[in-house]
């Protein structure tokens, strides 16, 4: 069972409660988290975190110091890490999951895949994807290709409620494109409704993401007009990464 733990202004925390156990992902605030699980009376057994990023990792001392759980993670930037993860697969409470590398936003960025779920944190967005700050472009992008390698029923759990400026953005990229139409009117009845527009499939993120269509003629023709300096899909995605950086 998956729980959303909204915090900050648009951030998601995810509980995951496998049965075995309960993992709490991208804590970046202690407090809406412990007054979660002291309400419900849940104790958790893992931290999961996906990179270093202060609003993914802010809370994970505070918990750690209250549950004494292990915590997971790449690199040396995790606070209070106690499992150093690379790609490949690792045991959580007797459960394996799959941890992909995929660097760009973050150098120590990872992805953790386990059954239909999928938590990216800020690489792969809901109709959009994360700002590069270490990586280049060419390797943000195959980070994506790697994610959108995935089973199209995948759950793409990740870290921040944006999708609907990126959607904004994919209609400017794409402005015939139907699943993105179709994308805005849904995404807009949730947000209405004060639900959360995640997680989403990865089969309509393939379908409406434009950072995961860069071989698309309509996406190729639109990065053209705005600065790729060739029609490759690595030259297609640094345009499109750079014009959203700019757009309204
Ligand atoms: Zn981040």
């Amino acid at each position: 069972m998956l729980t959303l733990i909204p915090a900050f202004t648009d951030n998601y925390i995810y509980l995951v409660d496998t049965q075995r156990g309960l993992w709490i992902v991208d804590p970046g605030d202690a407090a809406p988290v412990l007054s979660y699980l002291e309400d419900k009376q849940l104790q958790p057994s893992a931290i999961l975190c996906t990179h270093h990023h202060g609003d993914h990792v802010g809370g994970v001392a505070t918990l750690q110091a209250r549950y004494g759980i292990p915590v997971y993670g790449h690199g040396t930037r995790i606070p209070c890490l106690t499992h150093a993860l690379t790609e490949g697969s690792v045991a959580i409470d007797g459960i394996r999951l799959e941890v992909l590398e995929i660097p760009g936003h973050t150098l120590d960025h990872i992805a953790f895949y386990w059954e239909d779920l999928l938590f990216c944190g800020d690489t792969l967005f809901a109709a959009g994807c994360g700002r590069i700050f270490e990586g280049n472009p060419a390797m943000m992008f195959a980070s994506l290709q790697k994610l959108a390698s995935l089973p199209k029923e995948t759950r793409v759990c990740c870290a921040h409620e944006y999708t609907q400026s990126n959607l904004r953005f994919a209609a400017a990229v794409e402005p015939h494109n139907p699943a993105v139409t179709e994308r805005q009117q849904k995404v807009d009845g949730l947000r209405r409704a004060g639900q959360p527009s995640l997680p989403s499939h990865l089969g309509e993120e393939l379908a409406s993401n434009p950072f995961l269509r860069c071989q698309q003629e309509s996406v190729i023709a639109a990065a053209c007009e705005h600065g790729a300096t060739d029609r490759s899909p690595t030259a297609v995605f640094a345009a499109l990464r750079q014009w959203k950086d700019h757009f309204p």
